[in-house]
């Protein structure tokens, strides 16, 4: 399979390290505020792309940070009257619970830099020793980018160009203006921890450096991460590696494009600011996850809300193209023949099998994923329109099955049973009465109900068949008359 790398600008087969492993590594976020849509784009897309390695047979070790320690905590905190702890510890939960309703998995090893330090100070230490950094009077450390003939190698920057292109931050003690802190000597009222330099703190790019080597080993197959972060964040965790441990950090180098709105940059300044908290208060986690992936991760993707209530009907289709399918299956005569229908139907299913994982090999195509997944919706949604009244149970099956598990591995989870499908108890005593059911499920209940008014309405006995509605109708459902047959759906207010 094809995965493009940033580093060198081009696809590449996708080689492991170990064969049949792969470790991957993803920056995680700040912990000092809720992370909005646009961080949300990015840990969706390597949720994606670690769930179909794994789909493809891979062991994937995943391991992603939280950055506890850094300045924007220390100001929240301060303006807050309270501690950096407390403000992280508030955000690192926050963050892990937007997560899991964004149902994205739990990364295998999530270090936090606070407990991480004695492998950033061994580091730091090794670094010294080899002339690649140097500390100074203040208590800083300074990593020292030209003892580092390869700096820039992977964002394609050379030393010259930067000093001519960039501001950076002038401070006297740095032996170039490019080199970055390692560590930082510690300001009154900060978290800090000794150090063979005194008290203080580490920067941010030697955090997720040092736990990459600690937890996974360097180099790992793929790390990732926005692409803001190229530089000077990965340059820098890549310089650090090549110093340290004389391998490269990553053989692959993987970066998603930034999140718009309306074409526009999100920032709170512009008003269009919105963090993945609110969107899912709003919407259902599959309808943002359709929304995102109709784009290519390394695409910049424009957000709104019109797209996204039409991925909300997207969603629905899917839903109800699935639902269809397995009542279609269910009330299926099964003689064994297959017409035409049957076999164009088992087709298309091998067919939007074959065209999700050609799309996924090539660099995670999630929007050919889609259009595969979509494609058998139209192809069943003929089919069940065609052939009902013979409807083939294995090849129906397989159709649903086919796209439940496509949409997994995108991690479009559509076997949470939807609001629809909680039917009310009291159908019970309803098909009691109308149908003579004996039961206890509400959902045989349900089918029993249908059943009678499909066999009053074919007698022409349309007393009954309306009285079984307006019975079905005070509570709260409706009947809806589906190609697959009828069934009971909750009104929408
Ligand atoms: P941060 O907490 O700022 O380091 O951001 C966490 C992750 O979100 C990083 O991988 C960033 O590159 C990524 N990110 C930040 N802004 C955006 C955006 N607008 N669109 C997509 N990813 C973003
Ligand atoms: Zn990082």
């Amino acid at each position: 399979m094809l995965v493009y790398n940033s580093q060198t600008h081009r696809k590449q087969e996708l080689e492991p390290i170990e064969p049949g492993k792969i470790r991957m590594y993803v920056c995680g976020p700040t912990v000092y505020d809720q992370i909005h849509i646009g961080n949300g784009r990015t840990f969706l897309s390597f949720d994606v792309i670690r769930r179909y390695l794994m789909f493809k047979g891979y062991e994937v070790t995943f391991a992603q940070n939280l950055t506890d320690v850094d300045d924007k905590i220390i100001n929240r905190a301060n303006e807050q009257g309270r501690t950096a702890a407390e403000v992280a510890e508030e955000f690192s939960s926050k963050f892990i619970e937007q997560m899991h309703r964004f149902d994205i998995l739990d990364p295998d090893i999530r270090p936090r830099a606070t407990r991480e330090i004695e492998a950033m100070q061994e580091m730091i230490s090794l670094l010294i020793e080899q002339g690649n950094a140097y500390a100074v009077p203040s208590g800083d450390v300074y990593f020292s980018v030209r003892s580092d003939h390869s700096y820039g190698v992977l964002s394609g920057r050379d030393l010259d160009q930067l000093r001519a292109g960039e501001r950076v931050e002038v401070n006297d003690e740095k032996r170039d203006p490019f080199d970055f802190a390692l560590w930082k000597a510690a300001k009154p009222g900060e978290p800090s921890w000794p150090s063979p330099w005194g008290e203080g703190r580490p920067g941010w790019h030697t955090e997720c450096c040092a736990m990459i080597h600690r937890y996974l080993g360097t180099p790992i197959d793929i790390h990732g991460g926005g692409a803001d972060l190229i530089f000077p964040h990965h340059e820098n965790e890549t310089a650090q590696a090549m110093c340290a441990w004389h391998a490269p950090l990553a053989n692959v180098w993987m970066h998603t494009g930034m999140l718009q709105i309306n074409e526009e940059k999100m920032s709170k300044s512009l008003g269009n600011f919105y963090t993945l908290k609110e969107v899912l208060d709003r919407y259902p986690a599959n309808a943002v996850r359709i929304l995102m992936l109709q784009t290519h991760y390394r695409a910049p993707l424009d957000f709104s809300f019109d797209r996204l209530d039409g991925a909300v009907s997207s969603m629905e289709r899917l839903l109800s193209c699935v639902k269809n399918l397995r009542w279609a299956a269910h009330a299926a005569p099964q003689d064994g023949n297959l017409t035409d229908a049957d076999r164009s139907l088992g087709e298309a299913v091998d067919a939007a099998h074959a065209e999700f994982v050609a799309s996924m090999d090539d660099d995670f195509n999630t929007a050919g994923g889609l259009a595969a997944i979509f494609g058998l919706v139209t192809a069943s949604n003929k089919y069940l329109a065609e052939a009902a009244g013979s409807i083939e149970t294995a090849v129906t099956l397989r159709a649903a099955d086919t796209l439940v598990e496509l949409c997994g591995v995108l991690g479009i989870d559509l076997t949470q049973e939807s609001a629809d499908d909680d039917l009310p108890a009291e159908l019970v005593d309803l098909a009691a009465e109308r149908a003579g059911y004996a039961g206890s499920s509400a959902a045989e209940a349900a089918e029993a109900l249908l059943e009678a008014r499909a066999q009053a309405r074919k007698a022409k006995d349309w007393g009954t068949a309306d009285a079984i509605r307006d019975g079905i109708a005070t509570l709260g459902l409706i009947v809806e008359d589906t190609a697959a047959g009828a069934r009971l759906r909750r009104k929408k207010d």
